[in-house]
């Protein structure tokens, strides 16, 4: 049996697996290392995953889902055609992909894996998460924190001494810092901080914005289509100033073709305000792990976004040291799942270690607090385990009754770091009856369970009668059942996915779309042209010739697109 590993991403997913040689990576049906988490339907009412949604992202923005993971565990739905979904049956449609691109590549059946995700994630999150795999018949007996899978593929769990190290990732829409300690065998995750709202399409977004100023244009009075393709081309610009001085941006707008020159150097300066944004995650992670830089040893770049040289000079001088980028940002999460995977397999070729993770927000209750005059006012958090506490953690505080023949007392369940209650995250709560005595006279014991997959379980015993109530917290989390995911699992099993053998062809046909759009004048005719020969080829079915005329149309694709596919 072979468990993979998967980086689920909010931009890109990966899958890897163990080896004797150490993690390697699968690569997908179109042979390559990276999947765009990006979902769409086409006019068969075939699903498409990865590359082929992304291109379709931009001609068929309705069609198409992307960027879900933000939403995961929360009931936002997603309007595919006429279907709807929910962020974790989109992730689980690119699940099954992945997991079909591991079967191909392996020739086996694959029916468990670990799947990697955020440090901060909360409860309902990672529970999500889980479901997905489930919808994708994937079995997910184990999640790992993303910056811990970064660790163990730099193989930090093989030192011997107490090393601590930052982990800086930065994907496409988020960034997070983390403090890992290694130690006796044991991985702890000493903080966790980051910003939800920053990440490497920022850095892309900021070319759009110089290039709309630049022509005296505004983002509104672009259609979304429009705005997909300008994004394209920025973000082929954006990767050019890995190795040149200058780009040029263009694109169709309103029936004309604009550019825009813009030097590397210009470029830089703009996007100084978003480096500097940087600054505060890796400032708070220190000091909530009590660490200070110089007992830093190594920091890790994770995060696609960290390919830009004018990311990593900042954050090498931000440290005042080197960082490690000598495994590709882009594959590392994957790798370290696969890493887990083994450890998990009890492959010979590790020593046992244990993992522990932090509880990335603060979980706590509600409490009345008395006022100068005696009465109570409700409302104020009272924490019970306070954030970036080491998990599993299991934590208790006694609470009283305040009134004379008080019945219940109430126990809300809240995340979060305000002041109010009502600032906080609502989780749930559990009523409890308490025998009628004076104030102060009853008590409750509360305890908070929170274990190493992040789930959170509330036991409160009334310390008079021993009587227990408690509650896992599926608030948010549980708003399916076992047989509702088993009714989703029908009906996503009843969607038809496009077959994998004619991807390339379909990634074509994708790109022709997109390149006409991206076109005017003759040019657009000719690639309609090519377009419809295709696809009478592909009609023939005679595998030579179409491998033939794809060849050729890719030829004349990069000529037009003046690159390689990206
Ligand atoms: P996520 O963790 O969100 O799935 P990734 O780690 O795959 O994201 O990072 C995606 C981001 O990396 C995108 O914003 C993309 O623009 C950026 N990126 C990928 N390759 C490069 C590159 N060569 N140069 C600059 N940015 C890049
Ligand atoms: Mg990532």
């Amino acid at each position: 049996m072979i468990r993979i590993g998967i980086d689920l991403g909010t931009t890109n997913s990966l899958i890897a697996y163990w080896t004797e040689e150490g993690p390697v990576i699968i690569p997908n049906s179109l042979g390559e290392h990276l999947t765009p988490s990006v979902v769409s339907i086409d006019d068969n009412g075939e699903i498409l995953v990865g590359k082929i949604a992304k291109e379709r992202q931009i001609t068929h923005p309705e069609l198409s889902a992307s960027v879900f993971k933000r939403a995961m565990g929360s009931k936002k739905t997603y309007k595919l055609g006429g279907k709807e979904f929910l962020p974790e049956e989109l992730s689980a449609l690119v699940l099954k992909a992945l997991k079909e691109d591991a079967e191909h590549y392996l020739g086996l059946p694959i029916s468990e894996a670990v799947v990697s995700v955020p440090a901060y994630f909360s409860d309902a999150q990672r529970k999500a998460t889980k479901r997905a795999g489930e919808l994708a018949g994937l079995k997910v007996d184990r999640l790992v924190t993303e910056p811990t899978a970064a660790a163990l593929a730099y193989g930090i769990h093989n030192t011997d001494a107490d090393t601590k190290i930052l982990v800086f990732d930065l994907g496409g829409g988020t960034f997070d810092v983390s403090i890992l300690e290694f130690f006796d065998g044991i991985m702890e995750v000493r903080a966790v901080a980051g910003d939800n709202y920053l990440g490497g399409e920022d850095f892309t977004e900021v070319l759009i914005d110089m290039f709309l100023k630049h022509h005296g244009l505004n983002k509104e009075s672009l259609d979304e289509n429009t705005y997909s393709l300008l994004r394209k081309e920025a973000e082929f610009s954006k990767r050019s100033f890995s190795e040149d001085k200058a780009a040029t941006l263009k694109c169709a707008i309103h029936g004309e073709i604009l550019s825009y020159d813009i030097t590397a150097e210009e470029y830089e300066k703009a996007v100084k305000g978003l480096l500097n944004r940087l600054k505060e995650p890796v400032e708070r992670a220190l000091s909530d792990s009590q660490l200070k830089l110089n007992e830093i040893e190594a920091i890790l770049m994770v995060g696609g976004a960290n390919k830009l040289p004018l990311i990593r000079h900042f954050v090498s001088k931000l440290f005042g040291k080197f960082a490690y980028v000598n495994i590709n940002p882009d594959e590392v999460v994957a790798l370290g799942a696969a890493v887990q995977a083994a450890l998990m397999g009890k492959n010979a070729a590790f020593k046992e270690i244990i993992l522990t993770d932090v509880c990335p927000y603060t979980l706590g209750t509600t409490v009345s607090v008395k006022k100068a005059y005696g009465h109570y006012e409700s409302g104020h958090f009272f924490p019970i385990i306070e954030r970036n506490t080491t998990i599993p953690v299991s934590k208790v505080e006694r609470l009283y009754t305040i009134y004379d023949n008080q019945k219940v007392i109430n126990v809300e369940i809240l995340q979060g770091e305000s002041r109010l209650s009502k600032d906080n995250i609502y989780l749930g709560e559990l009523n409890v009856p308490v025998p009628p005595a004076a104030s102060g006279e009853e008590a409750v014991d509360i305890r908070y369970t929170y274990d190493i997959n992040g789930i959170l379980e509330v036991e409160v015993t009334v310390v008079s009668t021993g009587a227990k109530r408690s509650i896992i917290i599926e608030k948010n989390a549980g708003h399916m059942s076992k047989e509702e995911i088993s009714k989703r699992m029908k009906s996503l099993s009843y969607l038809k996915i496009h077959p994998r053998e004619n991807h390339e062809n379909k990634l074509l046909i994708a790109r022709g779309e997109r390149l006409y759009q991206e076109n005017l004048g003759p040019i657009r005719h000719e690639i309609a042209r090519l377009i419809s020969e295709f696809e009478d080829v592909l009609e023939k079915q005679d595998l030579r010739e179409i491998q033939d005329t794809r060849n050729k149309l890719k030829e004349v694709f990069n000529t037009i697109d003046n690159r390689e596919d990206f």
